[in-house]
């Protein structure tokens, strides 16, 4: 399903492990470019530092590979010097919640015209595998050897409440939802915002039980409920299983934006 035309096979071999889920993302993102129809001289991908944020890297496009967290910035530029562009953000859990948090909030307040993928795979992968905003309570990583202590951020509810015009979620197992999801949200004016739950086999599941690629897949997918299911749940009284997160369309709204295409 690679999209060829927008896919650099000069870089390759690339840096992600095997059995690493961002490849995923990158082609499902790719797929909903091809299907937007966008040319690539219009097409500007942006990212901030960690193993999602090398994707960029790897398509035929003029890119920005910023410094960390601040990837949601330099896009913010590009859209006020060029609303005329597509900008696509690809970011993880810890670059857009963490050092990047308050641009996270703010570029989805302001409603910049923008597309946001961020792989959250629960870590930090690139540096050593250290705790993050969204390390769930009780795992472990480099930071957290007895378990993560701290609640985690629910990312997507976090683009609702602050006020993107597009929130969805899904898992690196949701490949056609993914793909959807994603086009969708570029169809979307304002700031579109796509989570994507991922495996980062090499240093989340290894340390949390999961050490075959096959089981940390398994465990998106039986964890995932779909927006609708939660919400017949709650309405019914009964209670939310433990471990799940929703999936599916949390918000599609026209509230004013800024950057939009002429
Ligand atoms: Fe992927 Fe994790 Fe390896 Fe990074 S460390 S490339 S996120 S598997």
């Amino acid at each position: 399903m690679i999209a060829p035309d927008w896919f650099r096979d000069d870089r390759l071999p690339h840096i992600y492990c095997t059995g690493c889920g961002n490849g995923t993302v990158i082609n499902c993102t790719l797929a909903a470019v091809e299907e937007m129809g966008w040319k690539r001289n219009e097409t500007v991908f942006i990212s901030g530092i960690g193993c999602s944020s090398r994707a960029p890297g790897y398509i035929l496009t003029d890119s920005l590979h910023t410094t960390h967290g601040r990837a949601l910035a330099f896009a913010t530029g590009v859209k006020m010097a060029r609303p005329d562009l597509h900008v696509v953000v690809f970011t993880g859990d810890g670059d857009l919640a963490a050092i990047g948090g308050n641009h996270f909030i703010h570029a989805c307040r302001r409603n910049v015209d923008m597309t946001v993928v961020c792989m959250n795979n629960h870590i930090y992968g690139m540096t050593g595998g250290q705790g993050s905003p969204t390390t769930p309570p009780g795992a472990i990583s480099t930071t957290t050897p007895y378990g993560m202590s701290e609640p985690a951020f629910d990312l997507a509810e976090l683009a609702v409440a602050a006020g993107a015009n597009y929130v969805a979620r899904w898992t690196s197992y949701h490949v056609k939802e993914l793909t959807k999801a994603v086009a969708a949200g570029m169809q979307t004016p304002g700031l579109a915002f796509i989570e994507v739950r991922t495996q980062c086999p090499t240093n989340y599941g290894r340390h949390n039980k999961l050490r075959r690629v096959s089981e940390m897949i398994e465990h998106l997918r039986s964890h995932a409920m779909l927006v609708a299911k939660r919400d017949r749940l709650v309405a019914e009284g009964k209670p939310i299983p433990e471990g799940a997160f929703t999936v599916g369309e949390l918000v599609r709204r026209s509230r004013p934006a800024m950057g939009v295409r002429p």
